[in-house]
């Protein structure tokens, strides 16, 4: 099956953009993150003609920033989120079969230590009422360890504190690569998507929102597209686009800053994800995920610049010390984080509330301008979120046909894999394959697991264009695929948002930095000025996720 579609290239963005404007949709959507790709795809599939519009590059905000996990949040419960547990917890499983090789079944340890937040019983009643509320089939249910099996498992566990353990079942993904892989769909079922397009204001025709003015973030031309229903799903800049649209009465949003940090796997070598306490009780990942472990996240107010949120030493001081706690012998320094990445949390204030005890719950506002707005929630949530907003739509607009929602069943991938073990034989088949050109078991995983059955015809592609170095011709193939099938228009769209390098293997990325910047370079024709521009800009995000900011800078 031909599962690439050329037209999502930005060499075609002129054309694409005169389309987009000469047509009037039935629903624009604001931000690419994962709710407004949610909302796109399950608008389009309800036969909803949808335009989503996006600032910068699809999933450059929030959603390339979270934990990565398809979960329904233990501690949640310690909250009694109820209703949030059971719908995120219940749709962990449907997300992962609806794109098997990007939802990956996880494994969780949670220690049980002297002094933590769960004691053996109420961790066992706890993860029982999870796995009950998320309808947990029998073999992933909860089992209890005891202190030498839990060590058997985690050797790394602090001897001193560990009493026991339990382990329960999640899954992992990736984040950006999931948002991704949605607006992909929703192009497929007949939505349009840009990236690089601002809404600077909306238009009204009296009085009510019938459209937006956006300016191209890559050649400063404006445009104005219209359509009977607007929606924003801007995250952290819900309020900003309430402000501009004069409709903040009401609840607003409370920004929580939430970091990661990634250190070499030789240095934290973890076969399992464990979830562990700080010194306050806030509940902290550590995740292994191919050469690297992430350790996250913090939890602190946020009132600085939205577009550059960076990590600062402070929070990966708070990192260190909690992950050194539960992990003595690996000895974890600042020197050690070899890259890190910072998120917002766009969540509903509360008063008198902590960072960590304000509600995960997602948010719908609707102004007198008929704007609708939505924010919060889970990235695990998305679907639910998508069709509580495509019904409103369908419910304020009778012109619309009524539709039901058709996402639960939908195979996200164009050409996707019945199960995870279809999965997993593709991607030892290819490596099988290929083994002998030079490709490694892990760059197999790593493809497969990036873009699912696309990675045959990456490879097949290399393989026709190898010049010299094997990898070379395969970084070539899969930077041409994100340009031309995956709308990535900079260098960072690749190795950050497309891939997870910048996060996840930067050592490729140092190694085939130039041979990056040369193909987009060819690819638009850019001039030698616009090049170097580009590339100084690429070295800068590459420095924002690896370099150690002072508390200072983050507020310049
Ligand atoms: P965003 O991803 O921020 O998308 C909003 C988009 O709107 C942005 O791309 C932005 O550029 C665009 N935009 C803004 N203004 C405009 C404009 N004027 N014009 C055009 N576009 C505009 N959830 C989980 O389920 N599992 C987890 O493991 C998890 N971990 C998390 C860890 C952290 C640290 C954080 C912060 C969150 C985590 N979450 C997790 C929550 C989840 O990541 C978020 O709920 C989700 O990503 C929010 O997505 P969004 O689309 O609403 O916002």
């Amino acid at each position: 099956m031909n599962t690439r579609d050329i037209s999502f290239s930005n060499k075609n963005r002129a054309v694409r953009i005169s389309n987009c404007t000469e047509q009037r949709w039935d629903l624009i959507v604001i931000g690419g993150g994962i709710t407004g790709v949610g909302i796109a795809l399950d608008g389009a599939l309800r036969g909803i003609k949808t335009l989503l519009i996006e600032k910068q590059d699809f999933a450059s905000g929030t959603s390339s920033k979270s934990t990565k996990l398809i979960h329904g949040g233990l501690r949640y419960l310690k909250q009694l989120e109820i209703g949030l547990v059971r719908e995120t917890g219940t749709e962990r499983a449907i997300v992962h079969h609806n794109i098997p090789h990007l939802v990956h079944p996880e494994t969780m340890l949670l220690p049980i230590v002297n002094g933590g937040t769960f004691s053996k019983l109420s961790a066992s009643l706890a993860i029982s009422v999870y796995d009950m509320l998320a309808s947990v089939p029998a073999k992933d249910r909860k089992q209890g360890l005891n202190k030498s099996e839990t060590l058997a498992k985690e050797p790394l566990l602090n001897t001193e504190l560990l009493r026991s353990g339990v382990t329960y079942s999640e899954y992992r993904t990736d984040d950006a690569r999931l948002t991704m892989e949605i607006i992909k769909a929703a192009r497929r079922e007949g939505a349009e998507a840009l990236n690089y397009m601002q809404v600077d204001n909306f238009v009204y025709h009296q009085g009510k929102v019938i459209g937006v003015q956006c300016s191209d973030k890559l050649d400063d031309t404006t445009h104005e597209f219209l359509a009977t229903q607007v929606v924003s799903a801007a995250g952290p800049w819900v309020d900003k686009l309430r402000a501009v649209n004069n409709s903040t009465g009401g609840k607003s949003l409370r920004l929580t800053k939430g970091v990661h940090v990634v250190v070499d796997k030789e240095k934290l070598p973890l076969e399992h994800s464990v979830y562990f306490d700080d010194f306050n009780g806030r509940m902290i990942f550590a995740i292994p995920r191919g050469g690297v472990t992430y350790i996250g996240t913090s939890d602190t107010d946020y009132k600085n610049d939205l577009n550059r949120v960076l990590c600062t030493s402070e929070d990966i001081d708070y990192l260190l010390e909690t992950a050194n706690t539960i992990f003595p012998k690996a000895r974890l320094q600042s020197h050690d984080v070899i890259s890190s990445w910072a998120g917002l949390r766009p969540l509903i204030h509360e008063d008198g509330k902590s960072p960590s005890e304000l509600s995960r719950r997602d948010e719908i506002f609707e102004s007198d301008s008929n704007l609708i707005s939505i924010a919060g929630g889970k990235l695990t949530g998305f679907r639910k979120m998508a069709d509580r907003i495509v019904d409103l739509v369908l419910d304020k607009n009778p012109s619309l046909n009524k539709t039901s929602c058709l996402t639960k069943d939908y195979k996200i991938h164009a050409d996707s894999f019945v199960d995870y073990d279809a999965f997993e034989q593709y991607w030892k088949q290819l490596h099988a394959q290929y083994a002998s050109e030079g490709l490694s078991k892990y760059y197999a995983w790593y493809l497969v697991s990036t873009f699912g059955k696309n990675a045959a015809s990456i490879l097949a592609e290399a393989s026709e264009n190898i010049k010299g170095d094997y990898m070379e011709a395969v970084i070539k193939a899969e930077v041409l695929f994100a340009i031309e099938y995956e709308s990535a228009t900079l260098p960072d769209d690749y190795f950050n948002r497309r891939t997870g390098k910048l996060y996840f293997d930067i050592k490729s990325l140092n190694t085939h930095f130039d041979l990056i910047i040369d193909t987009f370079a060819d690819y638009f024709g850019w001039s030698e000025g616009e090049k170097a521009e580009i590339e100084q800009k690429s070295i800068q995000f590459i420095k924002d996720s690896t370099e150690i900011k002072s508390e200072s800078m983050q507020l310049a």
